[in-house]
Parts: structure tokens; sequence; C-alpha cells
């Protein structure tokens, strides 16, 4: 006998007839002899109308943070009882916790707690009596009895957590997608599932764009050893397995490549090149809660040393970033600063990048056939990425893809 913890998603219990077909597929395990958890978000987009109807009691930003709690922690409540209703309608025993009742102990910190520690009693003594335990995702309880949430898409993190705690043979999280793919399919016909991925890869890949999981919760699960495997809900397919590095795994060199279409670039001409420079800079824009992501510095030397930096933000910080740099340039006399408003960022991401050599020449090569010019570039052990324009991106990402991955 198993013990199955399964997510589900927004998409998947969006309405009466997907948790009935959710309670099917619980029902089919179950009689297989398998223990099942289920793990359930809100309907898709009950937490942003919640989210709304506090807008409209307090104003934007104004209610207080508990309380904001309170009411969103109501979404995945009410998947969770309708789920419970369900099954007992297919007679199939079932009973829904919340996470506090889950025993999901958090720290104080209103919607964004993070996890201390789960007493699994409650999930587990209904287990053993032959129920199918149902736990609302993405919240949790203080040490002083009030409720939390984790964050937005946390219900990812609870699923995770509660395979850790309970020991868990299997976790699955179900969505609406077959799995984690080698390129976003809208994009690339010819993209394909991937069976196996490591937790690095998938967020290396989440970072460069490709969106599957919430991206914390991926590190919980590499933190805690947790495999886990993102499927879908709407069918039977085998989804993808996320797990620890093996030794076959490194002979693919590439795993999968992704497209962030919604980058900008700044440039600041001639920058004094003095030590404290780049750390005000930065910090500047940090204070202002602008995300930068790329940086390049390169020094010129004549008589009075000076420095041209450019750096990537998202496209939605560019007025932002813009206007915090045109408050620095009188104080550090900077003379110009270049935006370039449409640009993205091609990722190519695998943990065979460590072993194989080549692979810059080869991505290089294939954007120059494609007469696509290279604006910058970074890497890490296991992801290069080069900012491009926008316009040319979709294109490259195709050619790319098709050169290693075809
Ligand atoms: N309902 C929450 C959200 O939309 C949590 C989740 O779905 O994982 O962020
Ligand atoms: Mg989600």
């Amino acid at each position: 006998m198993a013990l199955i913890v399964q997510k589900y998603g927004g998409t998947s219990v969006g309405d009466q007839e997907r948790i009935r077909s959710v309670a099917r597929r619980i029902r089919d395990c179950r009689d297989r002899g398998d223990h099942i958890v289920a793990v359930v978000s809100a309907m898709k987009g009950v937490t942003n109308q919640l989210i709304g109807l506090a807008q409209g009691a307090s104003g934007p930003e104004m209610h207080p943070k508990r309380e904001l709690d309170m009411l969103l922690a109501t979404g995945e409540q009410t998947t969770g009882a309708l789920l419970a209703m369900t099954l007992h309608d297919l007679n199939v025993p079932a009973i829904s916790l919340t996470g506090g009742q889950a025993g999901i102990k958090t720290d104080s910190v209103h919607s964004k707690a993070r996890i201390k520690y789960i007493d699994p009693e409650w999930i587990i003594r209904p287990l053993e009596v032959g129920m199918v335990v149902i736990v609302a995702g993405f919240q949790g309880q203080d040490d002083n009895g009030n409720v939390t949430t984790l964050g937005r898409g946390g219900s990812d993190l609870s699923a995770i957590a509660i395979a850790a705690a309970t020991n868990a043979d299997l976790c699955q999280i179900y969505t609406d997608v077959d799995g984690v793919f080698t390129a976003d399919p809208r994009l690339v016909p010819q993209a394909r599932k991937i069976d196996e991925i490591t937790y690095e890869e998938m967020l290396e890949l989440a970072s460069a764009g490709a969106k599957v999981m919430q991206p914390r919760s991926v590190e919980y699960a590499e933190k805690l050893k947790v495999r886990f495997e993102v499927r879908s809900s709407l069918n039977q397919t085998e989804g993808t397995i996320v797990k620890e590095e093996t030794p076959t795994m490194e002979q693919v060199v590439v795993r999968g490549v992704s497209l962030d279409e919604n980058q900008a670039k700044l440039t600041l001409i001639d920058v004094p090149d003095r030590p404290g420079v780049a750390a005000k800079i930065f910090q500047a824009l940090d204070r202002a809660a602008v995300n930068v992501d790329m940086i390049v510095q390169n020094t010129r030397h004549g008589s009075a040393p000076s420095t041209d930096m450019s750096f990537t933000v998202d496209r939605h910080d560019l007025a932002t970033s813009r206007r915090v740099i045109e408050a620095l340039k009188p104080e550090f006399g900077i003379e110009k600063v270049q935006v370039q408003e449409k640009m993205g960022k091609l990722s190519v991401v695998g943990v065979g990048m460590k072993s194989h050599s080549g692979i810059a020449a080869k991505i290089f090569d294939i954007l120059a056939r494609e007469n696509v010019n290279i604006d910058m570039i970074s890497t890490s052990e296991i992801k290069l990425s080069v900012v491009i324009s926008s316009d040319r991106s979709q294109q490259a990402l195709r050619a790319v893809h098709a050169a290693f991955l075809e």
C-alpha cells in the first residue's frame, strides 16, 4: 500500500465537473489500494476575487494582513469541503482539513508565512481508518492559532511539505499541462514533454520564464529531497519527474530552452570608475523594489577611467528604473542613459552543460546564422542566457530548440 500526496491546482478544480473528475481519479487510486492525501488550491480565479473583495472593504493594501489571510484561506477551504462532499457522493469516505487542522505550523508573517514544521498526526489518523484526507493548500497556523497563508501559488509548497512530513511514497502535482516541456509549446510547436528533470534545471527554467510551479516549492523539495511528478489532471498521461541529479541525466546536454520576452535594458554611459558607485546605483534600484536581472560593465582606461554599465529589468519596472537613474545622474556625472525597451532573454538549460564543452560556441553560431545580434551574455554552470532584441527572439528560440532538442 502506497501513500500518495496529490496536489490539485486551481484549473484542475475549476468547476463542479472538474471537481467530480478529480474525485473519480482519487476513488480509482484508492480502489487500487493506495492511501490518498489530496492538497487543493482555490478554484481558478477565486483567490483574485477574494483580493478584490478585500480592496472593496478597505482600499488597496490597507486591510490588516491577518484578516486578509483569514479571507484568502477560505478559497482553499471551499474546494476542500466540495471535494469531500463529492467523494461522499461516490461512496468514498473523506474528510477535509484546514492547514491548521492538518498540523501545518508556520511563523506569523501574514501573506508570506514560512512553514516551521508539520505535525502529521491529524493527517495520518483518518488515513489509517481508510479515509481520503483533503488538506486546504496555501495555508497554515502560527503559534497563537492565527491563520496564515504561504504566498501566491503556495499550495505547491503545502503539498511538498506534507509529502515530506508524512514520508509519502509519491507526490504528484496535478495541473493543466502534461508536465515540463523542452520549450513553451505555444512558441515552439516541436516542444516535447521532458521525462525527468533535476530540481536545479527546473528552477533555472522557471527563473527564465517557464512557470509550471512556484519556484520556492521546488527549492523546498530539493532541500527536503522530495521527488515529485508534475502531470495533467485532464488525462492519464504520465508527467515529468522532478528529482535529484543522477549520472545518466548529465548525458543530455540541453534539457530545455526558455524565453522571457518582457525584458528591458538600460545602459549608463560614462559612469565614473571608482569604488562604491555600483553599490549606490543598485541600492537605489533595490529601494525602489526593482528586480535587476543581468548586469554587465565595461571599463574604459583613459585619463579619467570610466565605465559603461548595462543591466536588464522586467519591462514593468522600466519606468521606475529610469526615474531612479535620472535622479542619480547629477551626483555621479553620468553622461547618458540609453534604453532598449523591447528585449528578450533566451536561456538554454541543462546539467549536461557542466561536462560538455563548446555549447556556448554552438549557441552563438546558431544565432549568427539567424542573423540575431547578441546584446548581453550570462552563464552559470548549467545555464547560458543571451539578451537579444525581442522582435527576433521567438525565431531564435525555435532555432536553438531545433539544434539541441529535435
Ligand atoms: N490560491 C492560491 C493562489 O492563487 C494558492 C495556490 O493556488 O497555490 O495563489
Ligand atoms: Mg498554482
